[in-house]
């Protein structure tokens, strides 16, 4: 087990981080990219919004579509004027798109990564 935050490593049996006081997890989160996660990534949104982000996730959950938030946390978004950028396998794009159509969410122009 390992503390996401300040990488720690626990024995099995530990659910909490002693110096952090936050759930440890069985791995490291991915480092923040998508191509680590899909063969061909795909931007299908951005946002400045933690609304839309959460209305986004929970859409795509209920779906069963992967998806990958870059730079989704809320620390990131409100400094400095950054955003969250949304990825999905190509092979997935047409529909998100179509989707976050439907909910007159902005989705910006198709564009190579
Ligand atoms: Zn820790």
């Amino acid at each position: 087990m390992i503390c996401p935050k300040c990488k720690a490593e626990y024995r099995e049996g530990f659910y909490k981080c002693a110096d952090c006081g936050i759930d440890l997890v069985a791995e490291l989160p991915l480092e923040a990219a998508p191509e680590a996660i899909f063969k061909d990534p795909v931007e299908v949104f951005s946002t400045y919004q933690q609304s839309e982000i959460a209305f986004v996730k929970s859409i795509l959950e209920s779906e069963g579509i992967p998806y990958f938030f870059q730079g989704d946390s809320s620390l990131l978004i409100s400094a400095a004027g950054a955003y969250a950028r949304l990825f999905v396998d190509a092979k997935d794009a047409d529909r998100i798109r179509e989707l976050l159509h439907e909910l007159e969410l902005s989705v910006p122009e198709s564009e190579n990564i």
